[in-house]
């Protein structure tokens, strides 16, 4: 249980503002996360690593000399926008080039390679390693496929201490790799977790049982036994994690050198974990294994998940050297580091600058009063079947759309009812709406929908009104972005399977003449009726894929939600706003 938050919504804001109160020594904020507050005396290679909030120390905790120098900070176990994480990178970057390192989710891998490819763009030589140490989320053979979890720790330390030495961007990314290849970790939990506000845990496990191969969002396990003892847990770490298929390549059991970190998931004591250890370093011993500085703590927990995770970490001399580097960092310190020669960076650019509206044509600017009449009538929608996502979620996946689509439809209604105010056309307007949408919300649906509203706002401009051939050119693209952008076909269990057809039936329409309003409601039914369909899909896409089966017969969020904004603004198309907000802006416009 979460005790203490003043505004639910507010938390991961506020939790960032008091973690940079109290460690000023090492981060100060940057728009999207925090970058370290010092800096080394020569230029050397940038590690940035992020995720969702709630895994604390992971991620901003470990950034400090040695370790990493910036962290993008998404809301609660949401990734961090492609604006975030960009904005980290460059108030991170020294010319040298830059490592970005997080764990293997979809909506991470999503926000981190957009940013990555604006910052190319730019000139800067960006490169990503991401975690996959999660011996439960795929089999040895489709390691890139696993998820991040604790060993986390061991690449970024790796690479970390890599950048602090010197190294290239080349070396540091081959470092990187080579400590991910060698890191591989298991959980267990014998509570769920619950997000600040919320009534429920994500997940339950019941009295007197473990859940075996969870994932740190309150992904559900792949196994179940009775609470062992200690010795009986750290007998399972042991098997599982020594099994032949989880030895990395080049390495002889008898004769390692292990980091091995035995990690508490939040609400698991030390002392606990002491108990635990003890016969893992026995374990570990037997098999002629020698162990290298181990931790045992907290270093990626689940909010106030009971669990534990174990993590082995097999170094060659070059990693064991990087791991044994001093490293000063809110979170994680070892050795002594000389902090004589850093520079304080007392640059804060948490503030963006306010960009200018560019002038658009009355036209335009009418058409963007409807579009924010659309984007707040989507949000009461969201508003009012954020619970119902939210469960629909939590069977297969995660938990977390309802909140998602919650952040992302309020902060893009929000940012373009200012716009409105301020004058904005049409395409401005979804494109502001397309970044508050896709900073606010994180995951995987948040980053969608910042590419459905962004690639529609492209066929529109600031100066011609808004036409059904646009509107319809408009969904075309965003249907044909969605999927370059996030790789799932028709069939996959995504929202891609609602918004298929409603593209394809909507252009059908369109271009055989029907009034704009008309052919939308042709698209939602067709949209609504695949969407209900995708009930009898396997997942083979996002966070439910490695729980395929459970997903049977239920209905994917993202489709669901999908064709809930469809309808939602079918109704607005018609002309039957119920939201006087907006209408009173739409007035004020005409
Ligand atoms: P997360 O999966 O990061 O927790 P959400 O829970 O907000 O994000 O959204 C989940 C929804 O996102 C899924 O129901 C699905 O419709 C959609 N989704 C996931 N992965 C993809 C993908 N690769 N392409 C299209 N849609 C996807
Ligand atoms: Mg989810």
């Amino acid at each position: 249980m979460t005790r203490l938050w003043n505004e639910p919504a507010d938390f991961a804001d506020e939790m960032v503002d008091g973690f940079v109160r109290a460690n000023g020594r090492w981060v100060r904020k940057v728009h999207g996360g925090v970058s370290r507050s010092t800096q080394s005396a020569g230029a050397e290679v940038a590690v940035v690593i992020g995720g969702g909030s709630g895994h604390y120390p992971a991620f901003a905790g470990l950034v400090g000399p040695g370790l990493a120098h910036g962290a993008a900070m998404g809301n609660l176990f949401a990734s961090p926008s492609a604006h975030q994480v960009e904005s980290v990178v460059r108030a991170s970057e020294q010319g040298e080039g830059v490592l970005l390192s997080y764990g293997n989710y979809a909506g991470d891998v999503l926000h981190f390679t957009e940013a990555q490819e604006t910052v190319r763009k730019d000139g800067i030589d960006c490169r990503t390693v991401t975690v996959t140490d999660d011996i439960f989320s795929a089999k040895p053979n489709e390691r890139e496929k696993r998820r991040g979890i604790a060993g986390d720790l061991t690449v970024f330390k790796a690479a970390g201490a890599a950048a602090a030495s010197g190294y290239s961007i080349d070396d540091v990314e081959r470092v990187a790799m080579l400590a991910n290849a060698r890191t591989r970790s298991m959980g267990v939990a014998f509570t769920g977790c619950t997000l600040p506000g919320a009534d429920e845990p994500l997940f339950t496990v019941p009295e007197g049982r473990m859940a075996i191969g969870l994932g740190i969002h309150g992904e559900p396990g792949i196994d179940e036994t009775d609470i062992p003892t200690a010795d009986g847990l750290a007998e399972l770490f042991a098997t599982r994690l020594l099994d032949a298929a989880e030895i990395p390549e080049g390495v002889t059991v008898d004769g390692a050198r292990v980091v091995p970190v035995l990690n508490g998931l939040g609400s698991v004591k030390s002392e606990e974990l002491f108990v635990v250890f003890t016969r893992i370093a026995d374990l570990l011993e037997e098999r002629g294994i020698t162990l290298v500085d181990p931790q045992v703590g907290e270093f990626c927990t689940s909010f106030d998940m009971a669990g534990v995770s174990l993590t082995l970490f097999w170094v060659d001399d070059e990693l064991e050297t990087l791991w044994n580097a001093p490293t000063d960092t809110p979170a994680f310190r070892s050795g002594s580091f000389d902090t004589s020669a850093l520079e304080i960076v007392d640059r804060n650019d948490d503030d963006e600058a306010d960009v200018a509206i560019p002038k658009a044509s009355d036209d335009s600017r009418r058409a963007a009063a409807r579009i924010a009449a659309a984007l707040d009538a989507a949000r009461v929608t969201i508003d009012e079947n954020a619970d119902e996502l939210g469960h629909i979620d939590s069977i297969a996946g995660d938990g977390d759309h309802g909140i998602g689509m919650q952040r992302g439809s309020r902060a893009a209604a929000t940012e373009a009812a200012a716009v409105v105010e301020k004058g904005a056309g049409a395409q401005t307007l979804l494109s502001r709406a397309a970044d508050a949408w896709s900073d606010r919300a994180g995951g995987t649906s948040g980053a969608l929908w910042g590419v459905i509203l962004r690639t529609i706002g492209d066929k529109f401009d600031d100066a011609e009104p808004v036409s059904a051939e646009a509107v319809s050119a408009g969904i075309t693209a965003a249907k044909d972005a969605v999927m370059s952008y996030g790789k799932a076909a028709v069939g996959d269990k995504t929202m891609v399977d609602a918004l298929v057809p409603f593209a394809d039936t909507l252009a059908e329409r369109v271009s055989s003449g029907a009034a704009l309003a008309d052919a939308w409601a042709a698209a939602t039914l067709v949209a609504q009726e695949a969407a209900a369909k995708t009930a009898d899909l396997m997942p083979r896409m996002g966070r439910a894929r490695a729980h395929g089966e459970k997903a049977l017969g239920v209905t994917d969020p993202g489709a669901i939600s999908l064709a809930m904004i469809a309808d939602t603004v079918g109704g607005i198309l018609r002309g039957n706003e119920r939201f006087s907000e907006t209408e009173d802006v739409r007035r004020r416009m005409e």
